[in-house]
């Protein structure tokens, strides 16, 4: 049993967006496992972040409230391969998300890395229709992107020369300084300014990319979108972003996902709602009905007797639990039209049926 999420973050389900926000900092500061070395913080960090993803974001907090879960990781079991499945942490944008990475590895990430820089991460914004969503679908996406240069294959050097080992790292990407603070004074390793950490330096530049070892291309990149997503997902396309400087490995490309609305139904998760009416006539004596469903119309029969706003269940025919194979529901909401107007003849009638 997984515990609550307000609980985790000890908040409330009345807590606005910004206390929320103000929580996960302060126990994501305390748990981090580079921080707090306890046992059980990395496994407390993780909770933290899986509640934040969820009550960080509007949809999958009132989904939450309402269903007590979200159907994110864990319940369906995405990922492995090259084309990871990721719960939109940071579906805002990636603000949010570098801004706490350069909290906690804001120091790591400067002073250890040596060698190329990694890619820049990609975003593509992909709409599809309920029907897509419902049926998943496979796309083939045309996305602009840094490649390896083709004139140095991404050395950044001019063809026929090589890069040389720089010589103020001697070819380590990395030199010691000495910093003095109010502390005490202690030794840093810092990325070499001279290469940039690359331990390399170009002496003569490619004349195509000027030394960055890329250039701007166009390539097409194929997403297999699972069916039963919907909108604030985002899919991970590994190695399809931006290629790295000098030869540096390539971001990875994602897909935000958001999912149109539908002219007949309301969808709620795997549910979807469609809305209909039927005459007075029809609710007392029963009568068949068509309704529409996403695979074309069907026949569903009207029992008699039934009441005004009566919610029918057609089971099995809403979209598919994100990775998994059983499918929601159509919930038909039914309501009773009563005639504003009727003839003199049909008032005989009814008379004469309240008589009886
Ligand atoms: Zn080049
Ligand atoms: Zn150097």
């Amino acid at each position: 049993m997984k515990r609550d999420y307000y609980d985790l973050l000890g908040v409330t389900k009345t807590s606005s967006q910004d206390e929320i926000k103000r929580a996960y900092r302060n126990l994501a500061r305390k748990f981090h496992p580079d921080v707090n070395k306890e046992s059980g913080a990395a496994e407390k960090f993780k909770e933290i972040n899986e509640a934040y993803q969820v009550l960080s974001d509007p949809n999958k907090r009132s989904q939450y409230d309402y269903f007590g879960q979200t159907g994110g990781p864990g319940a369906g079991g995405f990922g492995g391969g090259a084309q990871g499945f990721d719960f939109g942490e940071n579906f805002q944008g990636f603000g949010e998300f570098t801004d706490l990475f350069d909290v906690f590895f804001g120091r790591e990430r400067g002073g250890r890395r040596a060698g190329p820089e990694r890619g820049e991460d990609l975003r593509y914004d992909l709409r599809i229709t309920l029907e897509d969503a419902a049926r998943g679908i496979e796309k083939e996406l045309e996305v602009a992107h840094y490649s390896a240069c083709s004139t140095c294959h991404g050395t950044g050097a001019k063809p026929g020369s090589s890069p040389v080992r720089c010589s103020n790292c001697g070819g380590s990407g990395q030199v010691r300084r000495n910093q003095r603070t109010i502390l005490g004074s202690f030794t840093q390793v810092v990325p070499c300014p001279t290469c940039r950490g690359a331990g390399e330096v170009i002496q003569s530049a490619c004349p195509d990319c000027k030394g960055s070892g890329r250039e701007k291309k166009r390539h097409k990149v194929k997403v297999k979108v699972p069916a039963g997503i919907d909108s604030g997902y985002r899919l991970r396309v590994a190695g399809a972003g931006n290629a790295g400087n000098k030869g540096g490995p390539p971001g990875d490309l994602y897909v935000f996902i958001s999912v149109e609305s539908h002219p007949l139904f309301n969808r709620d998760g795997a549910n979807l709602y469609y809305r209909t009416s039927i005459s007075f006539i029809q609710a007392i004596l029963g009568d068949e009905i068509q309704v529409p469903t996403l695979e074309g119309q069907t026949t569903f029969k009207i029992p008699p007797g039934t009441q005004p706003s009566t919610n029918f269940k057609l089971k099995e025919k809403g979209i598919p639990h994100l990775g998994r194979r059983e499918r929601g529901d159509l919930y038909v909401l039914v309501e009773i039209q009563i005639p504003s107007k009727i003839s003199k003849e049909q008032e005989e009638l009814l008379k004469k049926f309240r008589n009886a």
